[in-house]
């Protein structure tokens, strides 16, 4: 049994299906001079053999993710026709080494080269890079071939690997994987994220269960309480299906509350948003319950990709979502690319990359990029009530550069005689402990705040929030982002601007108490928790929730505020034995 982090929520049966995409050892070996032309033809046959299956690849990756991420994959064979690097493998050869090692040492040096490149695009080549490299040894060394493509449909395989890279999220066959289980991540880390939006039960953060696992062994995922069970008796596959059921039924009664209007019970309105991070979502979403999009997250039209998406696809992306919520607002965020979002694969290209060249400042030292981004927003603007967001701000001076630019993608529309809107609600996300301090000064810079509490607990407790090992010390309720919260409210209050959460914080029942008590009145949720987020808003008193939130800012530690807030939230529930039942609250 392995205990994770529960990552997406659903009880799934089936068989590991083990994925190990990582390079693999080669050990040293030496070849006499006769040698060598043999050598060479082998190299020559596995990187043919490389090209056939990245066709393969390419063509399934097209037909179950699309045109566009298929193509990450001919970079990849690009790299194999690289008649300069083949040269440089053949030559090492030529100096005795076997083809695997002379392979391996060449694309060693090859990653360093690019991992270091002070070019961005060409850093992100890395990862095309490393994906041949263990392509290529995987045919070499005669190891079984690993691609989560291989999964025959109907296998309803539980897909156990290291950590999820996007380039290979899009190869997924969602008819063939029916969870996902993975040594790295946590609760806020992308794949998380991704999952819960593809509704792919999940566990992260289980450390080292590649290691200890053979692969096909029956096994249960429980993406809700973040276990990974593995050759259960039949008795306890039965206890896993009923509660599978359970969770189906509770389900299915939260439904009755996606339309309900959120309001406490002693009058006061909040508004539930949803958060969108694929557009392909968009109309599940519009039907969750949700007022509105609080939160679109742009990064997975870029995630996985070797190039750019163009004006006009940003734009039918963003029309769609749009599209789709009719008149309710639709908060749209500029891309949040870097940290663990990159464009082709999360392998970290920055020795910080939480601390570097991302979001906002990425988009701000490419205004070529960014301004194509602002134009598709400000002609899909015309289509309902859009507003625009920056991510990861912490000056004042990055809501004006962005402005500037702005006017000026207007005026290329213009210029281009394209309909659009150029009057659009411009706001930011608070997220990191700057923003948070100074909220007060951007009033007159920013039409609306939200707060990102997945990255202000990162920088604010300095926990990487993509670390497993961390997971227990990644705490929202600790006092001083309690206290920052308390902060920002005022700050939005005194500016009479709109202020949302939409970090994963307001998904949790407990939570969500929490900030409402904090001064909060408008949360974005996951999809799947707008029902359950209008429960619990419907179930309690504001009042109940300030004092609740008044004792928590004054406790010593993240855990006794937990403790007195839990306590405090069941007394406020009374009688609803509904919620009070749920995992986690009682
Ligand atoms: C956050 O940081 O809380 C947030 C909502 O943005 P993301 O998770 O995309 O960084
Ligand atoms: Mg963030």
């Amino acid at each position: 049994m392995f205990q994770g982090v529960p990552a997406s929520p659903g009880i799934v049966v089936g068989p590991v299906r083990l994925l190990r995409w990582e390079v693999p050892d080669v050990r040293h070996r030496v070849i006499e001079d006769d040698a060598i032309p043999a050598e060479i033809a082998r190299l020559h046959a596995a990187m043919e053999q490389a090209k056939v299956r990245l066709h393969q690849i390419r063509a399934r990756a097209e037909q179950y993710a699309g045109a566009e991420e298929a193509a990450i994959f001919d970079a990849q064979v690009l790299v194999l026709d690289d008649a300069e690097l083949i040269a440089e493998i053949e030559s090492t050869i030529r100096q005795n080494y076997a083809a695997e090692k002379a392979f391996d040492l060449v694309m060693i040096e090859r990653r360093q080269q690019f991992a270091r490149h002070p070019h961005a695009l060409l850093r992100e080549r890395v990862s095309d890079l490393t994906d041949v490299h263990i392509r290529v040894l995987t045919i070499l060394l005669g190891l079984g071939d690993h691609d989560p493509v291989d999964v025959p449909k109907g296998s309803n395989a539980i897909l156990v690997t290291h950590d999820l890279t996007p380039s290979l999220t899009v190869q997924l066959d969602r008819d063939a994987i029916i969870g996902i289980a993975t040594d790295a991540g946590t609760r806020t880390s992308h794949v998380a994220i991704l999952a819960r939006s593809l509704g792919l039960p999940a566990v992260l953060g289980l450390r080292d269960a590649t290691t200890l696992l053979a692969g096909a062994e029956r096994a249960v995922l429980d993406g809700t309480a973040g276990v990974l069970a593995v050759n259960p008796t039949d008795l306890e596959v039965e206890e896993y299906r009923r509660q599978a059921r359970r969770e189906a039924e509770a389900h299915a009664e939260l439904r009755q509350f996606a339309l309900a209007e959120p309001i406490t019970k002693d009058g006061v309105r909040i508004t539930v948003y949803a958060n969108v991070d694929l557009p392909e979502e968009a109309e599940s979403a519009a039907t969750s319950g949700a007022e509105g999009v609080g939160l679109m997250r742009t990064e997975f039209l870029v995630v996985g990709r070797n190039v750019m998406p163009d004006e006009d696809e940003q734009y039918r992306a963003y029309a769609r979502v749009i599209q789709a919520f009719g008149d309710r607002p639709v908060v749209i965020r500029t891309f949040d690319v870097g940290g663990d979002k990159l464009p082709s694969s999360g392998f970290p290209t920055e020795p910080n990359p939480f601390l570097g060249w991302r979001a906002i400042r990425m988009c701000l030292d490419q205004p070529d990029l960014f301004k194509t981004q602002l134009r598709a927003l400000l002609r899909a603007g015309t289509h309902g009530d859009v507003r625009i967001m920056l991510p990861l701000i912490v000056t004042v001076d990055e809501v004006r550069q962005a402005r500037t630019l702005m006017t000026e993608a207007a005026d290329e529309l213009t210029a281009r005689g394209v309909r659009f809107r150029g009057d659009l609600p411009l706001g930011v996300m608070i997220e990191t402990p700057a923003a948070a301090v100074s909220a007060d000064s951007f009033a007159r810079d920013v039409s609306f705040f939200s707060i990102g509490t997945n990255d202000l607990v990162q920088y604010t407790l300095a926990v990487d929030r993509g670390n497993a090992n961390l997971a227990s010390r990644f705490t929202p309720l600790h006092p001083s982002v309690l206290r920052l919260i308390h902060l920002i409210c005022d700050a939005g209050l005194a500016a009479g601007h709109e202020l949302s959460v939409c970090g994963e914080m307001a998904s949790d029942p407990l939570m969500a108490f929490a900030l409402i008590g904090l001064g909060l009145r408008v949360l974005s949720v996951a999809p799947r928790s707008v029902a359950l987020v209008k429960r619990v808003i419907r179930s309690v008193t504001a009042e109940a929730a300030v004092q609740a939130a008044l004792e928590a800012l004054e406790a010593p530690t993240a855990a006794m505020a937990e403790q007195g807030l839990r306590r405090r939230f069941v007394a406020a529930l009374g009688g609803d034995s509904f919620l009070r039942g749920l995992p986690g609250i009682a």
